[in-house]
């Protein structure tokens, strides 16, 4: 038997995680099985479902890496269900019901009904185990609107029977359909597939996710700068642990691993600190050319967006700190907004009355930056190292604080900041002796 999956998303809301982990899912399993997988558009509610929301889903399940093999429209598909329609009144399996329409009150229209024969419907689940339902509650449920407006489970049945599907990896919302979709299966004289429903996923206050909230669209994480590699390796492990452990997993070695009978039984939660740290781990595998390609140009645009000059050579020089500092680009973007990063490409607007260390004084102040003036002025390679071998000895003997502050502050203007060791070497000579010379000044009659 060959495997034949689908990725059946509505398209009624942005592409959400949710969505993505039934296409990951589904994809691992299939690739894993040498099986095919058909992307079908589910739009049958022609008012929810638009065509701008099926494109989103469809870029980021591809910017996420995954891919399909055939691609179908249910709209594009009721000739089919028309005819399954038909066949079943025919046999008297279904029959058309005249009623007042839900939508327009007043108007009748023609729905129609399965004659459902009310028995128990037993499917085994390849996670869950047996689930038996008693369906003489669902009575003659309605499975059209009219015999050329199928509804969701007249569709999904007669689509899934069309293209072969043999196993249906979805989500547990959907185990009460089920049942349903047996009976109208039975009816048309359909094979019944395997079905696998995964438990969902929390959002980290443990609520259910909801496709609606803003916050859960794939395109927000891209946005965010988020990697698509990170994004699907994090949502592929909730609720999966593979075998090995391994957590940094290409989309190969996870179909390698893939077992659907070992997905967790219990929902996971969403949980963005974990998503962060794969994304750091995946930032942290790039060699130091690549991550400097990467965030240069962000780093580029947000200090322009300040309305500071840029430096490349400043800049380049930053990239070990930012390399240190940053789990997903939209941290760049929040430490540069928040000016943090202003003093090394401006200089800043230090307060003559904090230069001087608070158990110190401006003569003192005044006296030490002369000194490290002087002793900085002589020295040609300005790195962290040769900066801080320069002053140590000096600082050591009349106080670090004392001596070391009013500098720090001279070149950041900033209560809290690198040390100013970093902070010359990534500035250079020229701005370290000029700030220097302008802290000096703001003292010199204290
Ligand atoms: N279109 C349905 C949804 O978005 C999925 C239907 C199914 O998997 O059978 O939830």
């Amino acid at each position: 038997m060959s495997v034949k999956v689908r990725f059946p998303p509505s398209p009624t809301g942005w592409c959400h995680v949710g969505t993505a982990r039934m296409a990951v899912l589904n994809y691992l399993f299939a690739r894993k099985h040498g099986g095919t997988i058909v992307f079908r558009s589910e739009d049958t509610d022609k008012e929810r479902s638009s065509r701008e929301y099926e494109a989103d889903i469809i870029e980021q399940l591809r910017w996420l890496g995954l891919s399909w093999d055939s691609f179908q429209r249910t709209s594009e598909l009721v000739a089919h269900h028309t005819h399954a329609l038909t066949t079943l009144i025919e046999t008297d399996k279904a029959y058309l019901s005249c009623e007042e329409s839900k939508r327009e009150p007043g108007t009748f229209v023609e729905v129609v009904r399965l004659r459902n024969p009310g028995k128990a419907v037993t499917f085994t689940d390849l996670i869950r185990g047996d689930i038996t339902f008693d369906t003489a509650e669902l009575g003659d449920f309605a499975i059209a609107r009219a015999i050329d407006d199928p509804l969701y489970h007249l569709a999904v049945v007669v689509d899934d029977a069309a293209e072969g599907i043999t196993h249906v990896i979805r989500g547990e919302d959907h185990i009460s359909n089920t049942p349903r979709q047996i009976l109208i299966q039975e009816a048309l004289g359909y094979e019944r597939p395997q079905y696998a429903h995964y438990p969902l996923h929390l959002g980290a206050d443990k609520s259910k996710l909801s496709k609606r909230t803003g916050d859960v669209a794939v395109r927000s994480y891209r946005e965010k700068g988020f990697l698509p590699d990170a994004l699907i390796n994090y949502i592929a492990h909730l609720g999966w642990t593979p075998p090995s452990g391994k957590e940094l997993m290409s989309l190969d070695e996870m179909v390698e691993e893939f077992e659907l009978t070992e997905l967790h039984k219990s929902g996971a939660v969403f949980d963005l600190e974990k998503l962060r740290w794969y994304n750091r781990e995946y930032l942290l595998r790039e060699t130091e050319a690549s991550f400097a390609a990467y965030v240069l140009p962000l780093l580029k645009s947000a200090i322009e967006l300040r309305g500071l000059p840029w430096d490349d050579a400043v800049g380049g020089k930053l990239v070990p700190t930012l390399r240190e500092r940053m789990s997903v680009a939209s941290d760049l973007a929040e430490m540069i907004g928040a000016g943090e990063y202003d003093f090394f490409f401006a200089d800043p607007a230090p307060d003559a009355a904090h230069i001087p260390e608070k158990k110190s004084n401006p003569a003192d102040a005044r006296t030490h930056l002369a000194y490290a003036r002087t002793a900085l002025e002589g020295l040609t390679t300005f790195t962290p190292e040769t900066v801080k071998d320069t002053l140590w000895t000096y600082a050591a003997e009349h106080g670090r604080g004392a001596v070391l502050w009013p500098l720090r502050y001279a070149l950041t203007g900033q209560q809290r900041s690198p040390d100013p060791f970093v902070v010359a070497s990534i500035i250079g000579k020229t701005a370290t002796l000029r700030r220097i010379d302008h802290a000096l000044s703001l003292i010199a009659r204290l």
